[in-house]
């Protein structure tokens, strides 16, 4: 089931690509995500190997009062452009959703598990809305890094799933997806 998405993620994403200048990769393709975070949103971004607290992985980091993210280096480059632009959305989007309440209670630092599935101590309330947060950063990443112009062009030229993830920069299950999204190919494809 595909999840449904809020109108001002869209939004936000189009917002960043035209103020930051939508820089792109070194094969002049794929968003360069990393650019946006360093230059456009003055984010640290550090990669770190062994992003393990507690003893559970994790795929990236935002610490706000450091204005930090932190990548797991130990994983390929297409999940590590997808993670900057997953805390992206955070700094992006949470500033805007929710009441101030949950603002200051929850944002000492977003961690951000390989399945996010994290109940833990947390009550229901709050795991949902920890799942909704991480929803919204996940949609917020594939529109990022893959802009529906830019999607149907590689699709025009490749029309391909592999060389098309390639070229973009993303993993082939999260171009797959989104060309779904898009009507470009069946659910299936
Ligand atoms: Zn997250």
């Amino acid at each position: 089931v595909r999840s449904r998405v809020d109108p001002r993620i869209p939004r936000r994403v189009d917002e960043v690509l035209t103020r930051s200048g939508a820089p792109r990769l070194p094969n002049g393709i794929g968003i360069d995500v990393r650019r946006i975070l360093e230059r456009f949103s003055r984010l640290n971004v550090k990669f770190v190997r062994g992003l393990n607290p507690g003893g559970r992985r994790l795929l990236a980091a935002y610490v706000p009062q450091f204005r930090c993210v932190f990548v797991e280096k130990d994983c390929i480059e297409a999940r590590q452009r997808f993670s900057m632009a997953h805390e992206l959305g955070h700094v992006e989007l949470e500033d805007d959703f929710g009441d101030a309440d949950s603002l200051f209670k929850t944002t000492e630092a977003f961690l951000c598990f390989e399945a996010d599935t994290v109940t833990a101590a947390a009550g229901e309330r709050t795991a949902g809305l920890r799942r909704r947060r991480e929803t919204r950063a996940n949609q917020f990443a594939a529109l990022l890094l893959m802009p529906e112009y830019l999607v149907k062009e590689v699709w025009r030229n490749v029309g391909e799933v592999r060389r098309g993830a390639d070229l973009l920069g993303v993993s082939k299950e999260s171009l797959r997806y989104r060309l779904a999204g898009l009507g470009l190919i069946d659910e299936s494809g």
